[in-house]
This record gives structure tokens, C-alpha cells and sequence, in this order.
């Protein structure tokens, strides 16, 4: 694995403050301070340590699955008139990229000697990822979720009891992730010594938006070694992805960042419409502000705060965007394009049609953008699948045509 490899001279990566650009940093509140100190202090060293690369390693091979297939998706490569391939994390060990991070940070965690480990979900992806690495390992797990979000995902909140996670109801505000959030952080100063919080995407205070985006950095690595193979260059024309808090973009641009020749795609959810006031497109609508401690675009009210985003699929409805996504759009390093729901239930329907595969609606969004883009026969375009669409079957029963 290669997560840790020097970036610092890169302009796209963190700099040793924790800032991309203007964007990330640690907004915390002091009681905070010695337990991201001390994540800060250490992550990067242990991450280098070779005892902790070979577990990493053999954790992704033999339980993950990985490397993920690249598949040639021919049918759908005759219809947009391109070389497209699927990046196909939906058949990932738990059906979607998240388990990359989750795996990574509970070996964090073991090293720092931590007991205890808690995080916060929305859909419940990212606590059910969380579950699943804690009963591995035999650590006790505590997720908080929005009470109304654990009345939506039911599926969800069986599985991560199934696997011995104690779910807590996060009652206050909405009643949604935010508030979740709130609550796990509210835990973590209560439980600063024996807990770790695995936070589930490139968002919160530094180091966290690196520490993930390394361990997501996987997919990109086994798509350049795919494309030598397949191709005979390393480098697409195209990384298409798309971006809740942005963690699979992330994965999938890591090793392309400083190559500026691979055009790189981040999509967001545009709801019903950019401008239809259900929407969760950040970086057309956000502004700075200060979330899950990182200063990066967020959408919010004249007074600053939280607007409450919409989509269809539960993984991109998150009002900010990871500050390394922020810097991607203010440097045009990345084209952030955004799909409607409409448009993402289509882009499923077709992939599901074309290639028998059935995909998470949050990839469906970067599949929608693939009739937008200026391709021509000889591009080589790389779709990160981040999920599979079995958790999304009743959303697609209810609009099947
Ligand atoms: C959670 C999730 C996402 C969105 O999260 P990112 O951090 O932006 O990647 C996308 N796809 C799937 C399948 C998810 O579960």
C-alpha cells in the first residue's frame, strides 16, 4: 500500500497545518484538543510503519475483497462513445468503499490503544462499515443517529445491532446527522482516554480529511496499476465520482491529483434542482463556513446556519463538503457537475439495463453526468461505483416504470 507516500509538495494535498487553500484546519473546542493532538501527532507515523501496512493489507485482500475489479463496461461504452470503466467498489465485503476507512482507522485505534469506538451516521452506511470492523476486532461500538433517521433506515439499524453495536438516538435539532454528530462529539469529550472517533467521510477538524482520504487512496492506486494493464497508460482521461462528504471521490483522485492531465469529475446531488431549495449541491450553493470542525464550504442562511439539505439518496445529502473538495472547486482542479434525482434514478435504471449491475443511487450520480461530458471515442473514463443498490431497492420499486 502506498498511504504513505510523501504529498508535501504537492499544492492539492494538505499542507503541515491542515489546510487545503483556505479550507480545513481544526475547529475544536479545547476539551477537544489532546485527542486531536494526539491523532495529529501520530497518524502518519504509524500509518508508515510496516507491521501496520501488512495488516492493512491483508485485511483489504482477504475480508474487503480487494483489489476491487475495473470492469470495461462495453455496453455502456457503445452507447456514450467512449472507453468507460467501472470501478467497482459495490463488491466490496459490506457493498460500498466505506469499509476501506473503517478498516483503517480501527488499526488506528488498536495502535493508539483505544477500547472504545464511536461514530455517527446518517443512512447508516457508515455505521454499519463501523459495526462491522468493531466486532472483528471485539471493540465496543456506539453509533448515534437521528432518531428520524433510524425510524427511515430500519434495515440499517438492525444490521449494526446484529453486529453488536449499541445505537443511540440523537433526539435534539432535526433529528438527523448533524445532530448525531453533535452527540458523538459531545461523547468523545466526555470519553477523551479509552475512545476513538472514526469519523465516515473526508470531513472534520485535521487530520481527519487526510487520514481518510490516505486510506481511500487504495482505489486509485489499484486503478493505475488496472489501467497499465488493461490499457497501457496508468493515467484516464476521466475520473468521474461523486461527492457527499467525498470520500470515494477522494479514493479515486488521490493519485491523480498532481496529474493535471487526467481530468477529474466531482458530483453532487442536485435534488429536485440547484436552485429548488431541496437540493445538497455544496459548491454551487455553500458558502464558508464551519462544520464537523473544518472550515470549508457549507450551505447555510444569511445568519450562518445549517440549511438542511435534500437528495434522494440518503449518502450525498450532507450540507458541506470535505475542505479538500472545497480547494478541488476554488482551484478548477476539479469540474463539480450535480445530478437530480430524476436524473440518478435514470442512470441506474440504464446501468442496471446495459451491464446487469444494479448500483447505489449515490453512484448513480456520477453515471448521470456521462451524457454531459465532452467524450470522445478514444477517452478512457474511469466511473467510481461506489456502492451496490440492494439498500436502495425500495426507492427503486416506488419509481419503477
Ligand atoms: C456514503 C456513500 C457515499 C457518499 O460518501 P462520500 O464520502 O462522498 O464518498 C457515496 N456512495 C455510497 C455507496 C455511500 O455509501
Amino acid at each position: 500500500m502506498d498511504i504513505a507516500v510523501n504529498t508535501s509538495h504537492s499544492k492539492y494535498h494538505v499542507n503541515d497545518k491542515g489546510y487545503y487553500g483556505r479550507f480545513g484546519g481544526a475547529y475544536i473546542p479545547e476539551m477537544l484538543y489532546p485527542n486531536v493532538e494526539e491523532l495529529k501527532e501520530q497518524y502518519l507515523q504509524i500509518i508508515s510503519e510496516p507491521a501496520f501496512q501488512a495488516e492493512f493489507d491483508q485485511l483489504l485482500t482477504d475480508y474487503v475483497g480487494r483489489p476491487s475489479p475495473l470492469f470495461f463496461a462495453k455496453r455502456l461504452s457503445e452507447k456514450y462513445k467512449a472507453k468507460i470503466y467501472l470501478k467497482r467498489e459495490d463488491l466490496n465485503h459490506t457493498g460500498a468503499h466505506k469499509v476501506n476507512n473503517t478498516i483503517g482507522q480501527i488499526l488506528l485505534a488498536q495502535r493508539l490503544g483505544k477500547k472504545k469506538i464511536i461514530a455517527e451516521t446518517g443512512a447508516g452506511q457508515h455505521g454499519v462499515a463501523t459495526a462491522t470492523v468493531c466486532a472483528l476486532m471485539g471493540l465496543e461500538c456506539v453509533v448515534y443517529m437521528g432518531s428520524i433517521d433510524i425510524e427511515r433506515q430500519a434495515p440499517n439499524v438492525a444490521r449494526m445491532k446484529m453486529l453488536g453495536a449499541t445505537v443511540v438516538p440523537a433526539t435534539s435539532g432535526s433529528k438527523t446527522l448533524k445532530d448525531a454528530t453533535n452527540e458523538a462529539i459531545r461523547h468523545w469529550i466526555n470519553h477523551p482516554v479509552d475512545t476513538h472517533y472514526i469519523i465516515g467521510s473526508v470531513v472534520g477538524p485535521h487530520p481527519y480529511p487526510d487520514m481518510v482520504a490516505r486510506f481511500q487512496s487504495v482505489v486509485s492506486e489499484e486503478m493505475r496499476k488496472q489501467l497499465l494493464e488493461k490499457t497501457g497508460n496508468a493515467n484516464p482521461d476521466y475520473v468521474i465520482a461523486c461527492v457527499g462528504g467525498g470520500s470515494n471521490a477522494a479514493g479515486a483522485f488521490f493519485h491523480y491529483l498532481d496529474e493535471e492531465a487526467v481530468k477529474l469529475v466531482a458530483v453532487e446531488a442536485a435534488g429536485k434542482g440547484v436552485n429548488s431549495g431541496f437540493s445538497a449541491a455544496t459548491s454551487q450553493l455553500g458558502k464558508m463556513g464551519i462544520i464537523h470542525a473544518s472550515k470549508t464550504l457549507l450551505m447555510q442562511t444569511e445568519d450562518g446556519q445549517i440549511v438542511e439539505p435534500h437528495s434522494i439518496s440518503a449518502g450525498l445529502d450532507y450540507p458541506g463538503v470535505g475542505p479538500l473538495h472545497a480547494h478541488l472547486y476554488e482551484t478548477g482542479r476539479a469540474q463539480f457537475l450535480n445530478a437530480t434525482d430524476d436524473e440518478a434514478l435514470a442512470a441506474a435504471y440504464e446501468l442496471s439495463l446495459l451491464e446487469g449491475i444494479i448500483p447505489a443511487l449515490e453512484s448513480a450520480h456520477a453515471l448521470a453526468k456521462l451524457k454531459d461530458l465532452p467524450l470522445k471515442p478514444e477517452d478512457v473514463v474511469v466511473v467510481c461505483l461506489s456502492g451496490r443498490g440492494d439498500k436502495d431497492l425500495e426507492t427503486y420499486i416506488k419509481h419503477l416504470k
